[in-house]
């Protein structure tokens, strides 16, 4: 079946078959750990090299193979792989590449558990982790060692949004033999495509916006051609299984995300500009805005934003008064995560996260996951929320 050459289509119908399925367009879930073979002949012919075909339960039945089929489609990857949840995807992806004795490029800016899986984990097992500056580009050539196996990228990070210039870090860490890991949660396969930007593996928590409900958690690795046997195998080896209703809730997440994630943008885009209107606010931290400083690699290398960014606010605002903000939202929730359908606002503290490079503001950062709400409505809310905290400093 052709699916087209927008992505838009290929959300829509990439990995389905309505005709396996008596014409039902969504796959069934089917609940299985044996799988059972009518004849010897047939048990002899499954083994480790099949794939992509029912085997046994931790290896997928033909929803997640759906799944999986439908996320390479709009990669661009030669294959992709579900583990369990986001960090799961980033602990198979370092391990498929990384054995003790190597060393590994991290951004500074990473996810934390991802940070902590290096600094605890991998040292653990004899692999060395240098943390570099987000920005560094071309640079970190002057940062690759003999025993340089792997470089980690995030872009942008998710609680400080640098943007990081992808297809110079990938030039730079192929002349020297690394593989290119790029975690692009943030902006979904459907804004950005790591392989095409230089990437070896492309890793997404789907917990996010590919589930896009809340009501999920899974990761996701795609891969190049020659990145995909090591990728498998670390995801095979390390006994990782996903559920068929997980593999269902992704695949069904997944059709509508087009209309989801621009829909997150716009709100985004006008709460970022109410933020900067505001006297408290002393900067935003949204690639998607003219004037931030990863604007221009965004506009470059990404289709759209997501709906998560950053609100820097002045330094002496009273803890107390940030508080009677947070603590009152009506509209606004707080909690981890983000992608699901409705807004999220939270206080972050990225000073404790870094090594390479300083955190230097001394004023709260909040986070903002921009909903599906009516965006009238949300300014609302956070209007009273600002007027709360005025009230209280
Ligand atoms: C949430 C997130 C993860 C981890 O995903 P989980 O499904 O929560 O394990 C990894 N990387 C980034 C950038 C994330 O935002």
């Amino acid at each position: 079946m052709d699916n087209g050459s927008s992505d838009d289509t290929k959300l829509v119908h990439a990995g389905r078959d309505p005709s396996l399925f008596e014409g039902a367009i969504n796959p069934p879930v089917t609940h299985a750990s044996t799988i059972i073979f009518p004849t010897v002949a047939d048990l002899k012919a499954t083994g480790l090299h099949i794939d992509h075909q029912a085997t046994y339960g931790r290896r997928g039945t033909k929803v997640s193979f759906v799944l999986r089929e439908a996320l390479a489609e709009l990669e661009g990857s030669h294959d992709c792989i579900l583990t369990p949840s986001g960090i799961a995807a980033n602990v198979a992806a370092l391990l498929a590449f990384l054995h003790p004795g190597d060393h590994l490029l991290m951004t500074d800016s990473v996810y934390g558990p991802t940070r902590s899986f290096c600094n605890r984990f991998l040292k653990r097992m004899g692999i060395e982790t240098t943390f570099y500056d987000p920005l560094i580009g071309a640079d970190i050539a002057g940062l690759m060692q003999e025993n340089t196996k792997v470089v980690f990228t995030e872009s942008p990070g998710t609680q400080t949004f640098e943007v990081q210039d992808l297809p110079a870090i990938a030039a730079a860490s192929h002349d020297a033999d690394a593989v290119v890991l790029n975690d692009n949660t943030w902006a979904s396969p459907l804004f950005f495509k790591p392989l095409s930007h230089g990437a070896d593996v492309s890793i997404q928590a789907a917990t996010k916006y590919i589930g896009g409900h809340s009501d999920l958690m899974m990761g996701t690795i795609a891969t190049t051609e020659e990145a995909w046997s090591k990728v498998r195998m670390s995801v095979l080896e390390l006994g990782y299984a996903v559920g068929p209703d997980d593999a269902y809730l992704a695949q069904r997440g997944l059709r509508t995300m087009g209309v989801r994630l621009r829909q997150h943008e716009k709100n985004a885009i006008t709460l970022a500009h109410w933020f900067k209107a505001q006297p408290e606010t002393e900067r935003v931290l949204f690639p998607a805005l003219e004037d931030d400083p990863g604007h221009a690699l965004w506009k470059r290398d990404f289709e759209g934003a997501s709906g998560l960014f950053g609100v820097l606010l002045r330094e002496g605002i009273p803890e107390e008064a940030i508080a009677a903000m947070l603590d009152n939202m009506n509209l606004f929730s707080m909690g981890y995560s983000y992608g699901g359908y409705e807004s999220l606002l939270i206080p972050t503290y990225p000073a404790g996260n870094r090594s390479a490079t300083e955190w230097r503001h001394n004023g709260q950062l909040l986070r903002v996951h921009a909903g599906l709400e009516g965006v009238n409505d949300l300014i609302a809310d956070l209007e009273a929320g600002f007027g709360r905290m005025r009230d209280a400093s």
